[in-house]
C-alpha cells in the first residue's frame, strides 16, 4: 500500500447506523465515562483482513477514488490498522473538526470547560505509537478536509506532527499531484488552499469506490444563497447526473446498505440553477430510489425558504416524504437567526424567493410543513454574529418558542469565522443573560420534542446502544432542571 488514507475513531465509524449520534462527538462526555461515550457515539465498525473498514466518510472515498484512478495504490484504514501497512509513504488525514474550534464543539467546549472527545481523540490518533512510527520513516503526512482551515490557527502542530501538507477546500483536483510527487520525495508545498478556480467540474468528480459512511451520497456541491458566514458561499453550483448518483448509490447497496442519505448544501436545490426548486430533477430523484429498493432516506441539508416555496407552489415535501415510506426522516436546517435585522446583514438571500424580512414566518411555515410531512429537522442558530444586539438574540428566543409544535431538534451555536467573515474574531466568551436564555429556550424545545423523536430513531439500535442512549436523555433530563430556572425577565417584543 502507497497511500493510507485515514483519521481518528470519531471519524472512522458509522455513529450505529444514526448519523445524529455523530453529533456526540462533538461534546466531551456528558453523565457516561468517555469510554462509554465513544462506544456510544463512534463504535467500531468491522474491518476486512487489510484494515479496511466497512463503510467510510464520503470525504475520504472520494480521496481514495481520485487516487485509485490515478492508478495509486490507496484506502481507507481503520486508525487502529494503519500499523498493517508499514510500506506506506503517504499518510493522508481527513477530519471534520480536527481541534474541536468548529460549531458546535467549540461552543461545547465554552460551557462545560472540557475538550470535546473529537479533539481528544484526533490528539490521541496522532501521538500514538503508530502515527509515531510513520512520522520517523520520513512518511508524508497530509491533511484536509472542511475542518483544513483550524490548522492555521495551530502552526506549532504542523511541526510537532511534522505535517507535511495542508489542503483546503475541494481536493479531488490537487490531491493526486501532491501525492506524486510524496510519493517522488519531491518538496511539497506546506499550505494549498483550493480557491474557485481549483475546484473540479462535475466531470473530474470521481465517484466513491466503496461504501460510505451509512449510505450517505452527494448530489450537489454549492449553493446560491451566499450567506456571510458560510464556507459554502465560496463554491460554485455543481449537480450530479442521476447516473452519477445511481453508481454511487449501487456501490453502498451492493455491500449490503439499505439505507440513503442524500448529501448536498440544499437537497431541495439539486438540478436547479435558481433558488426556486426543480420539481421535476427531485422527483426523478426520488423515483430513482425508490425504484433501487432503498428501505430508509435522510437529506443532509433543506433550505427553509425552499420547503415552504416547495410545498406551497407543488406540494413537494410531502410528496418526497409520502413515496420513500411512512416513517421520520431527518434533515439538517439553519434557522441562525430570528432577528429581521441580522437575517438582513447577514443572509439577504436566504430567505428568498420570500423578503427577507418575511424570514420568521418562512421559518415557521417551512417547520409546519416539515411537522406533517414526518420530516424532523435537527436545526440550527448562530450566536454571537458579529454585531449582534441582546434585541436579536430576544427575537431568536422568540422564534423559537413559535416552533414549540413543531417536531423538531433546535441547537444554539456559537458563530465561528468563516466564508465572507473569517477574517471577523471569535465568539468563544461566556454567554450573556440573553444567551443562556435562549440556550434555555432550546433545550426546553428539544426536551419536548426528544423521546418523540428518539422511539423512532433508537427501534433499530442494538440493545446495548439503545440502553445506553435512554441512560443519557434521562439523566439530561434531570440535570437540565436546574438549568432551566429560573426563567429570565425578559421585555416582550414588537414583531411588526
Ligand atoms: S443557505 Fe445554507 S448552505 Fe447556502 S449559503 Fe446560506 S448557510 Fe450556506
Amino acid at each position: 500500500m502507497e497511500v493510507i488514507i485515514t483519521s481518528d475513531r470519531t471519524m472512522i465509524t458509522n455513529h450505529h447506523g444514526k448519523e445524529f449520534l455523530g453529533f456526540m462527538t462533538t461534546s466531551p462526555p456528558l453523565f457516561l465515562p468517555e469510554s462509554i461515550w465513544m462506544r456510544l457515539a463512534a463504535p467500531k465498525m468491522s474491518v476486512n483482513e487489510r484494515g479496511e473498514p466497512w463503510q467510510a466518510p464520503y470525504g475520504l472515498r472520494k480521496v481514495e477514488a481520485a487516487l485509485l484512478d490515478a492508478g495509486i495504490e490507496a484506502a481507507v484504514i481503520d486508525p487502529e490498522h494503519i500499523g498493517k501497512h508499514p510500506e506506506a509513504r503517504v499518510v493522508a488525514i481527513g477530519h471534520h473538526d480536527f481541534f474541536a474550534l468548529g460549531p458546535p464543539s467549540s461552543e461545547w467546549w465554552v460551557l462545560t470547560k472540557r475538550e470535546p472527545v473529537n479533539a481528544r481523540s484526533f490528539r490521541r490518533f496522532m501521538e500514538s505509537k503508530q502515527m509515531e512510527y510513520f512520522r520517523r520513516k520520513g512518511a508524508r503526512i497530509i491533511v484536509g478536509g472542511p475542518a483544513a482551515w483550524q490548522w492555521l490557527y495551530k502552526p506549532e502542530l504542523i511541526d510537532r506532527w511534522r505535517i507535511s501538507t495542508v489542503i483546503d477546500g475541494e481536493a479531488e483536483k490537487v490531491i493526486v499531484d501532491i501525492v506524486r510527487r510524496a510519493l517522488d520525495g519531491e518538496e511539497l508545498p506546506r499550505f494549498v488552499q483550493v480557491g474557485v478556480d481549483g475546484v473540479p467540474s462535475l466531470e473530474e468528480i470521481p465517484l466513491i469506490r466503496k461504501p460510505s459512511v451509512n449510505g450517505l451520497v452527494e448530489v450537489s456541491r454549492g449553493c446560491p444563497r451566499r450567506c456571510r458566514f458560510c464556507s459554502v458561499t465560496l463554491r460554485p453550483l455543481r449537480h450530479y447526473t442521476l447516473e452519477m448518483i445511481s453508481r454511487e448509490v449501487d456501490v453502498n447497496m451492493s455491500s449490503g446498505l439499505r439505507s440513503v442519505i442524500l448529501h448536498s448544501d440544499d437537497v431541495l436545490l439539486y438540478g436547479s440553477y435558481s433558488i426556486y426548486p426543480n420539481e421535476k430533477a427531485l422527483i426523478k430523484l426520488h423515483e430513482l430510489l425508490k425504484s433501487k429498493g432503498v428501505s430508509q432516506v435522510g437529506w443532509s441539508h433543506f433550505s427553509l425558504s425552499a420547503v415552504k416555496y416547495a410545498e406551497d407552489e407543488h406540494k413537494l415535501v410531502s410528496r418526497m416524504s409520502g413515496m420513500l415510506g411512512d416513517y421520520y426522516k431527518g434533515v439538517e436546517v439553519g434557522i441562525e437567526t430570528g432577528s429581521p435585522r441580522l437575517a438582513e446583514r447577514m443572509m439577504p438571500a436566504k430567505a428568498l424567493p420570500y423578503d427577507v424580512r418575511e424570514w420568521r414566518n418562512v421559518v415557521v411555515d417551512a417547520f409546519s410543513i416539515m411537522h406533517e410531512a414526518k420530516v424532523v429537522p435537527a436545526a440550527t442558530l448562530i450566536t454571537g454574529l458579529p454585531d449582534e444586539r441582546p434585541e436579536d438574540t430576544l427575537a431568536s428566543i422568540e422564534l423559537v418558542e413559535d416552533l414549540k409544535d413543531f417536531r423538531s431538534l433546535i441547537v444554539p451555536m456559537y458563530f465561528v469565522p468563516m466564508g465572507l467573515l473569517r477574517g471577523e474574531s471569535w465568539y468563544n466568551r461566556e454567554p450573556t443573560e440573553e444567551q443562556l436564555e435562549l440556550m434555555r429556550v432550546c433545550l426546553r424545545h428539544d426536551l419536548r420534542w426528544v423521546e418523540d423523536i428518539a422511539r423512532w430513531y433508537m427501534r433499530d439500535l442494538n440493545p446495548l446502544a439503545r440502553y445506553l442512549l435512554s441512560l443519557f436523555i434521562s439523566s439530561l433530563k434531570v440535570a437540565a432542571r436546574r438549568f432551566l430556572e429560573p426563567p429570565l425577565e425578559r421585555p416582550h417584543l414588537n414583531r411588526s
